[in-house]
């Protein structure tokens, strides 16, 4: 393989124009030009989100390729399964320090492998040469109709809900940075198989998130943590909450851990990308409805309060005596 052009074509033009066309009846021209060009069903809106993953900081540079190229997608997939959109296609930005075919192969298998999953295929992007490791920046684009599924739309007395269960990513991610000081004892080194692909490779919850658009309030992905994602939902909505531990979707796989442990990865863990929507109680049967035919888990976590003169955009958490938990609890902040 001789250089910038071939690569493109060898691995990341696997959805022809016409293949694309086919299948995606919205995308009229894919990895071909200078631009893609794609359709927007009348009446709907563009909804749109941009990602960036950078090697050392978001991932850890002798992580799975294919995996990667999975993650890659998928928290964007993510992004737009909050707002309830259906993907109409993606663009790929990378940055390699280095051409590695083996690693290149693997990353767009997982990559395509998703895509095709969610028909989100690939569009077009741009790749160069990178002097500060591995760079790699992905943008989805998908379709939705009003009313829009904003985080500043819960309501006084809405149920919150969360999707799926959580922890397990939190747990890899604090084991995995153990590793690279010292390697990791026995039981550590199991509970870090056990958990890894939560961390490695999340699978967006785009049809639940479309399935619920126009029944539920608000909507948010919770990569960042649930108390800052639900934080952020609660300050745009302008209302309180309170949540109950008890009822948290411990992840199985690490509910031998300590409280302290596990009340730190399920309430400010990290790579989460689940969804937590607020609804009307009136909805809850036929949300379940929903969440059943799709066979993902989803439980009720809690309740949407109004703020006080007091209290604004306050998130309490009870512990199972009904006592409030101290709440040093903040999720991910780059800036931090
Ligand atoms: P330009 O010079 O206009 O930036 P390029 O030569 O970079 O065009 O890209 C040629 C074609 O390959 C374009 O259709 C572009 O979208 C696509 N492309 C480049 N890099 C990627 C990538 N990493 N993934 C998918 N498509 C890509
Ligand atoms: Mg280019």
């Amino acid at each position: 393989m001789s250089g910038e052009f071939d690569l493109i074509k060898k691995y990341f033009s696997r959805v022809s124009a016409q293949q694309a066309h086919s299948r995606h009846q919205q995308v009229l021209l894919g990895v071909a030009d200078d631009c893609a060009l794609f359709t927007c069903t009348t009446g709907k809106t563009i909804a749109t989100s941009k990602d960036l993953l950078l090697e050392g900081r978001h991932f850890f540079s002798d992580v799975d390729p294919y995996r990667l190229g999975h993650k890659s997608l998928a928290v964007n997939l993510s992004d737009l399964a909050a707002m309830g959109a259906k993907p109409i296609a993606c663009l790929l930005g990378l940055g390699l320090p280095r051409l590695d075919e083996a690693w290149l192969s693997a990353f767009a298998d997982g990559f395509y492998h998703l895509s095709e999953q969610f028909a989100c295929p690939l569009i077009g992007g741009d790749t160069t040469r990178s002097d500060k490791g591995i760079i790699i920046s992905v943008t989805v684009f998908g379709e939705v109709s009003p009313p829009y599924l904003m985080r500043s739309q819960a309501k006084e007395g809405d149920v919150i809900w969360v999707s799926g269960e959580l922890g397990a990513a939190h747990i890899a991610l604090q084991l995995l940075s153990k590793a690279v000081e010292a390697p990791l004892a026995y039981d550590e080194q199991q509970l870090l198989n056990s958990t890894r692909g939560a961390l490695e490779q999340p699978m967006p919850r785009v049809l639940l998130g479309q399935a619920l658009n126009g029944i539920t309030h608000a909507m948010i992905d919770i990569s960042d943590g649930l108390i800052q994602d639900l934080g952020h939902m609660l300050q745009q909505s302008q209302v309180s909450a309170c949540i109950y531990e008890k009822q948290l979707p411990v992840s199985p796989l690490i509910k031998s851990l300590p409280l302290a442990v596990i009340r730190e990865a399920v309430l400010s863990g990290g790579d989460v990308y689940e969804l937590c929507f607020t609804a009307p109680a009136s909805k809850t049967d036929n949300i379940q409805q929903i969440a059943k035919q799709l066979a993902i888990p989803i439980t009720a976590i809690g309740t949407i309060l109004p703020n006080t003169s007091n209290d604004k955009n306050k998130l309490i958490v009870l512990d199972e005596n009904n006592s409030e938990i101290n709440m040093q609890y903040k999720g991910f902040d780059h800036f931090a």
